[in-house]
């Protein structure tokens, strides 16, 4: 990789040009949000030697990317970071526009036009695959797309089929536990959530007993988090099954309990767990099992004899633990009935027109958020951050870092960078309302969000076991419907 700077693609170099630096970044997820939020929080900018004009672009008509079709509903905590990202869109010195699809609607030829510097933060929102017999059949899910689903993602059907008593979930990251505990957890106690009409109704008529969770190395290798764990057990009427012999520690699990404290507290609940449970499992008293397996790596997917085409079980080898922490087959194969299974293997993100990809990674070629080319030369003037940048792990915080260091480099390389050929605000309008593109607003947005919260306020309350609860809010699905109520909020384009 040369890493050599070419000289800049269009027009004239920014130089110490007057007017403000023209910053457009694509996807409005906390990644896209923390950058153009540290950009205008940036010394420069701070000490007056730097204005700034920052457009946040996003394919959805609503902002907050993966908060918003990501981040299970019945997470509250994290949709607190919601408020926070809320708060830096509405200062009112980042616009937004929404439902302006990048590659569809705008190129990254228009950007560069209208812009000195682009940033992607599109993140990742695909399932990573999983290459064993029978991932195609009938009743084979990505967990990614399950969440999509039951976030209300407006790209995706409406209808899921919950048709299975037993599940299998694969993987051991925090998204197999939230896809476990939204299959696991009766739907009354998600109405008070956010979830959306649709999602409600399939999951009321889920008839699911029985959810594993399989995950190929030990309890001290789990990728889930302390709080996400412990929140398993905090659901009504679903009992949580751990099986002792999963429960194998080699060195590297030891050090790892003695080192590091999320491992240890973790161990620690799964432990206490298994010392609390009944011996005999009759005694278990819940309509609904939660199941954590450890130990079992994934072989094949069990087509059904009696509906071909169909998930009847599934085949696992038995692993055990080679002392490093690594997991190795024992020959041992153990297989499950179940009538789904949902991998949770992680997320994998995807390619932008015009943009180079490395499709091993599912990231775009980046040295410390610069954009590379296929030579490895930096792309001038284009930027990257997030999960598209690094790839699909880390919590949301994680993104900050991640967006202080591509910004950094944007600001070093700003009198450098191509300057836009049309760099007026109004200009980019123009181009999208000539183009008949129906974008949403921050006003728009504000609309659909009060809109949501007042659907919740006037809906039933939800049935919980604990009583009628409010519901917080009902989230509108339609795409098209968003950009309506966005628009009589007067925040959509004639388009
Ligand atoms: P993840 O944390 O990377 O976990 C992926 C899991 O899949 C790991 O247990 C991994 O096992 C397993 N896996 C990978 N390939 C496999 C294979 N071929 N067969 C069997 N198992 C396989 O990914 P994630 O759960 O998608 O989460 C992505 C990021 O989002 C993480 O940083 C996560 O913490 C974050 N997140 C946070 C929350 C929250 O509530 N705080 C919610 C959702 C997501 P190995 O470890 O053995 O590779």
């Amino acid at each position: 990789m040369s890493n050599s700077t070419p000289a800049p693609a269009r027009g004239t170099q920014r130089g110490s040009l007057q007017r403000p630096l023209r910053v457009a970044v694509v996807g409005s997820g906390p990644a896209g949000v923390y950058a153009a939020d540290l950009l205008t929080k940036s010394a420069p900018v701070a000490s007056g030697e730097l204005t700034l004009s920052i457009d946040l672009f996003d394919r959805y008509p609503a902002p907050y990317g993966l908060i918003r079709y990501g981040v299970a509903p019945d997470h509250p905590r994290i949709k607190g970071i919601v408020n926070a990202l809320h708060k830096v869109l509405d200062r009112g010195d980042i616009r937004f526009f929404g439902n302006v699809d990048y590659g569809t609607d705008i190129s990254l030829e228009d950007l560069r036009c209208h812009y000195d510097a682009v940033i992607f933060a599109t993140g990742a929102i695909k399932d990573a695959d999983l290459n064993i017999p029978g991932i195609e059949l009938e009743g084979s899910f990505g967990a990614a797309d399950f969440v999509s689903w039951y976030d209300g993602h407006p790209d995706v059907p409406r209808e899921w089929p919950l048709d299975a008593k037993e599940v299998a979930v694969i993987g051991n990251g925090n998204v197999a536990l939230d896809v476990a505990r939204v299959l696991s957890k009766h739907a009354d106690e998600l109405l008070v959530t956010e979830i959306p009409d649709n999602v409600y109704r399939i999951l009321k008529e889920s008839p699911v007993t029985d959810v594993h969770v399989f995950g190929r190395r030990g309890p001290a290798q789990v990728k889930f988090t302390p709080l996400e764990l412990r929140e398993l057990s905090h659901s009504h009427d679903v009992d949580i099954v751990l099986y002792p012999e999963d429960f194998e520690f080699d060195e590297a699990s030891d050090r790892e309990i003695q080192t590091n404290n999320q491992v240890k507290t973790m161990v620690g609940t799964l432990t206490n767990w298994i010392a609390e449970q009944p011996e005999d499992p009759s005694e278990l008293t819940a309509s609904r099992r939660l199941h954590l397996h450890f130990l079992h790596s994934p072989v094949e997917i069990v087509d059904s004899a009696e509906t071909p085409g169909r998930v009847a079980g599934i085949r696992f080898e038995r692993t055990e633990l080679d002392g490093t922490g690594r997991a190795r087959g024992t020959g041992e194969i153990l297989e499950y009935p179940i009538q789904a299974v949902y991998r949770a293997i992680g997320y994998f993100g995807s390619s932008l027109p015009d943009v180079e990809f490395d499709h091993l990674r599912g990231v775009v070629p980046n040295d410390g958020g610069r954009v590379l080319d296929a030579d490895g030369a930096f792309v001038p003037g284009v930027y990257t951050t997030g999960w598209i940048k690094r790839g699909p792990v880390g919590l949301i915080g994680h993104t900050k870092g991640d967006a202080l260091e591509t910004i950094g480099h944007l600001l070093d390389a700003r009198e450098e960078l191509p300057a836009a050929e049309e760099p007026a605000a109004e200009s980019v309008v123009a181009l999208l309302e000539g183009r008949g593109v129906a974008y949403t607003t921050w006003e728009g947005w504000l609309a659909l969000d009060a809109h949501e919260k007042s659907l919740g306020a006037a809906a039933e309350p939800a049935p919980t076991h604990k009583g009628p609860v409010a519901r917080e809010r009902v989230k509108v699905v339609s795409r098209d419907e968003m950009v309506a109520i966005s628009a009589d909020g007067a925040g959509v384009s004639a388009g």
